[in-house]
């Protein structure tokens, strides 16, 4: 592969409009590390379920900040809670029912942040979240806001699930719950950064993203693939 230029490419947007799938076809096109910021959230979700900080329907927030020093978070590309590969259990419908308000926990996030910060520390990234191009990377090289319609990517969501008792209604349910405890909390609110360049992908395939942006890196950013 040519040498391409090392920028840091942050890509932010609702829940399931597909943001990881394409940061991670990214990645590999250009050589990239791929950074899934939510793989964080739910990891750190998933450590206080186990620890009982989070039980019962509620989040024991001091009992949860407590348990942040210990946790030890990884992605090798897979999510890592210390040894333990949790990239599938991370997705299930116990950590995503919770998943929003925890990650609306300040320390909570300046946890996932140094994370990141660290894992980022060699530029040539692609990273996905909420706030990545508002808050943790503000000065990220190029920065894309994605969407799409809800009914869309609740559908693209159910035929990934794997828990036998999630309905296309829960799914659905939990990503507009999602979407909108995430663009209303207070610290790091998911937004559009004032030059993030939008791509709706209601009617797109992932190939026809990827044309989209190879045209945008070899015009604006001088990359030749
Ligand atoms: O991207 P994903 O849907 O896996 O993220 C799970 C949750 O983590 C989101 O619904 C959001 O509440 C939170 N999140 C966040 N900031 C990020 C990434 C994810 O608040 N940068």
């Amino acid at each position: 592969m040519t040498q391409q230029p090392k920028i840091i490419i942050a890509i932010d947007g609702y829940s399931s409009t597909g943001k990881s799938s394409f940061a991670k076809l990214i990645a590999e096109r250009l050589g990239y590390i791929h950074l899934d910021s939510g793989a964080l959230y739910r990891a750190v979700t998933l450590y206080g379920l186990r620890k009982g900080a989070i039980a019962d329907g509620k989040i024991n927030e001091e009992a949860l900040v407590a348990l942040l020093p210990e946790i030890e978070v990884s992605q090798r590309p897979d999510t890592y809670l210390f040894d333990e590969n949790v990239e599938g259990l991370i997705r299930q419908m116990e950590v995503s029912s919770y998943v929003s308000p925890v990650s609306a926990i300040p320390p909570v996030r300046v946890f996932v942040d140094d994370n990141l910060h660290k894992m980022a520390a060699g530029g040539g990234v692609v990273m996905d979240g909420r706030d990545i191009g508002t808050t943790v990377f503000p000065n990220a090289e190029l920065k894309i806001f994605m969407q799409a319609d809800d009914l869309v990517r609740a559908m693209r969501r159910y035929k990934e699930t794997t828990d036998p008792g999630t309905t296309f209604i829960d799914v659905l349910h939990n990503l507009r719950d999602r979407d909108l405890r995430d663009s209303t909390r207070e610290v790091s609110p998911l937004r559009k950064a004032d030059d993030a360049i939008v791509l709706d992908n209601t009617c797109m395939t992932m190939e026809d993203e990827m044309e989209w942006l190879v045209a945008l890196l070899n015009e604006k950013y001088g990359f030749s693939l």
